[in-house]
C-alpha cells in the first residue's frame, strides 16, 4: 500500500496561521488546520493515506482530510514515501545571458584605512599598491566599459552602471564625463542607463552634490553609525576618525539630493552591533531614506570578526526591527530598515536561486585597467577574470564559472530549507573565509536561516494584514 511522507519545505506560523515554504520551488503556502495536522502527523513518519484519515477522523471530518491530502499531494509538500527528493533547477543561464549591472571601479585609491577594508585590509585579494592596474580608471575605458555594457545587456531596454572604488569620488572627472557619454550612447540605442555609487562621503561638495542631484545618480554612503562607532574602524591614514567631516557633508548631500532615494551602507563588526542605534542616527538624526546592514567580511580570526554571541545579538536586533518595518507596512509607511525589504521581495517573487547573487552571472565587475572580473570585489584578480573592456566577456570562461559554482555542487546546502536564498553566499566571503569562491558559506547558515525564518514570518503577517503592500514588489 502507497505510504505517505513529507517533502521539502519549512513551516512557519504567522497572523494566527500555519504557512509552508515550499523547497525548492520557493512557493508560499497557508495551510488550514486539517491539513496542518496531516503534517503533524506524518511529522512522525510515512503513513498510508487511509490510516492517516482514518487516524484524524474524530478531529475533522473526512472530506476535509482527503481535501488536505489532496492539494498537499498537488502542491508537492507530501508525496509517496521513498521518492527522490527534488533537487534545484539544474538549468544553467542560456548563452549570451544579458549582463543588467556593471561596477567600475573608477580608482583603486581610498583617502580612508578602514580597518576591515576588503581591498586595503588583511584579507585583500589584490595588492593593488603593487600591482600593474592604474590608479585611477582612465576615460577611454569607462566608455569601453559603456559600450560593453550596452552591448551585454542585449534586449534589456535599462542597463544599470555602478563606480565603486577605493574612493568613487577621487576620480570625479571621469564619472561626470562617463555619465555624459552614457547618457548619449544609450539614448543612441534606444536605451537607459541608471547610474548609481558608493562613497565614503568625505569628499562630497556643494558642486559635486549638484551634480549627483541633477544627474539623477543613485547614492550609497558607506557609513557605521554615530561618531564613536564610525570613528573605531572608518580613520584616516593618520589614524583620525573620518565622523566630523562626513556629518556636514552627509546632511548638505540630503537636503540637496531628492532625485534618487539615499541610503547607507553599515558594516558590523564585533565592536559595532548596536544596530538600533545605529539605525535611529542615521534614518531620524541623519535623514537617510534607508539603511543596510552587512556582517564585516573577514578570515577568521581577526578580532573585529563578530563571533556567535555577537550573531546572536545582532540577529535579536534585526527580528525588532522587522517587526517595526512590518507595523509601518501595515500602515503604508515607510521604514527604512532595506535588509528585510530586499529578502521579502525575493520570497514574494519566489525566487529559487541557483547562484547566491548576480556575480558573474548578470553583474560583473571591472578593473581601473579593464579587467572584467566576477564582481567589484574581485576586480584585477587574475584568477577571477572573465576579459577586458577592450576584448568583451570571455562567455565560456563565464559558462565554466556559472557550471562550477551552481547550488548543485553545494552538496550540504542540498537539504538546506534556506537554500532558494541563499544557495551558498557569497563568494568573496567563501574565499576570504575558506579560500575558494565555490565553497559554501557554512559559517553563517545559522545566521542565514534564522533571518530567513523572520522574513517568512513577515511575509506572512504582511499577506494576512496588507496584501495589497506586497503588490509593490511585483516589478
Ligand atoms: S550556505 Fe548554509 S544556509 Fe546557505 S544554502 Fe547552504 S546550507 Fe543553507
Ligand atoms: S560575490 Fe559577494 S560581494 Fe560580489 S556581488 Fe556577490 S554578494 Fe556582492
Amino acid at each position: 500500500m502507497t505510504q505517505l511522507a513529507l517533502r521539502e519545505f519549512h513551516v512557519f506560523d504567522a497572523a494566527g496561521g500555519r504557512f509552508l515554504y515550499l523547497v525548492p520551488s520557493a512557493g508560499i503556502f497557508q495551510i488550514d488546520e486539517p491539513s496542518s495536522a496531516i503534517v503533524d502527523l506524518l511529522d512522525r513518519g510515512p503513513c498510508a493515506p487511509e490510516k492517516i484519515v482514518h487516524d484524524l477522523s474524530e478531529q475533522y471530518p473526512e472530506d476535509r482530510l482527503r481535501n488536505g491530502l489532496l492539494e498537499l499531494q498537488q502542491i508537492r509538500a507530501i508525496g509517496e514515501a521513498g521518492a527522490p527528493q527534488e533537487q534545484v533547477v539544474n538549468d544553467l543561464p542560456p548563452d549570451g545571458f544579458p549582463i543588467t549591472t556593471m561596477v567600475l571601479n573608477v580608482t583603486n585609491k581610498c583617502n580612508l584605512a578602514c580597518t576591515y577594508c576588503y581591498e586595503y585590509g588583511e584579507d585583500k585579494i589584490v595588492d593593488t599598491t603593487c600591482s600593474d592596474q592604474p590608479k585611477f580608471m582612465a576615460d577611454d575605458t569607462a566608455q569601453e566599459g559603456v559600450e560593453l555594457l550596452l552591448k551585454e545587456s542585449g534586449p534589456l531596454e535599462v542597463a544599470h552602471l555602478t563606480f565603486f572604488g577605493g574612493e568613487t569620488l577621487l576620480n570625479f572627472p571621469v564619472l561626470q564625463d562617463t555619465v555624459a557619454y552614457g547618457r548619449q550612447r544609450a539614448e543612441e540605442l534606444g536605451k537607459k542607463i541608471e547610474f548609481s555609487l558608493t562613497t565614503n562621503a568625505t569628499l562630497l561638495r556643494p558642486d559635486i552634490i549638484e551634480w549627483l542631484a541633477e544627474n539623477e545618480i543613485g547614492v550609497t554612503v558607506s557609513i557605521d553609525g554615530p561618531k564613536e562607532m564610525q570613528d573605531r574602524m572608518r580613520v584616516f591614514h593618520s589614524g583620525k576618525g573620518s565622523y566630523e567631516t562626513v556629518q556636514p557633508k552627509i546632511k548638505e548631500l540630503l537636503k540637496r539630493h531628492k532625485t534618487r532615494p539615499i541610503g547607507a551602507r553599515v558594516t558590523l563588526t564585533r565592536e559595532n552591533l548596536d544596530i538600533h542605534r545605529i539605525y535611529e542616527h542615521l534614518t531620524d538624526e541623519m535623514g537617510f531614506w534607508e539603511v543596510g546592514f552587512a556582517p564585516v567580511t573577514t578570515a577568521s580570526g581577526r578580532d573585529y570578526e563578530i563571533e556567535n554571541e555577537g550573531y546572536e545579538r545582532m540577529l535579536r536586533q534585526f527580528d525588532e526591527l522587522a517587526h517595526d518595518w512590518l507595523e509601518h507596512a501595515v500602515q503604508n509607511k515607510h521604514h527604512g530598515f532595506s535588509n528585510v525589504k530586499d529578502t521579502l521581495e525575493e520570497i514574494h517573487k519566489g525566487v529559487s536561486k541557483a547562484y547566491p547573487c548576480g556575480a558573474g552571472l548578470g553583474l560583473m565587475g571591472v578593473s581601473t585597467g579593464g579587467d572584467v572580473a566576477l564582481c567589484h570585489r574581485f576586480a584585477a584578480s587574475d584568477d577571477h577574470n572573465f576579459g577586458t573592456t577592450e576584448d568583451g566577456i570571455d562567455r565560456d570562461r563565464q559558462r565554466q564559472f556559472l557550471e562550477d559554482h551552481h547550488v548543485k555542487h553545494k552538496t550540504d546546502c542540498h537539504t538546506c530549507w534556506a537554500r532558494p536564498i541563499c544557495a551558498g553566499g557569497c563568494y568573496h566571503e567563501a574565499h576570504t573565509r575558506f579560500g575558494e569562491t565555490t565553497a559554501p558559506n557554512l559559517h553563517f547558515c545559522n545566521w542565514v536561516r534564522t533571518w530567513t525564518h523572520t522574513c517568512l514570518e513577515v511575509y506572512g503577517e504582511l499577506s494576512a494584514r496588507n496584501p495589497d503592500y506586497l503588490t509593490r514588489f511585483d516589478h
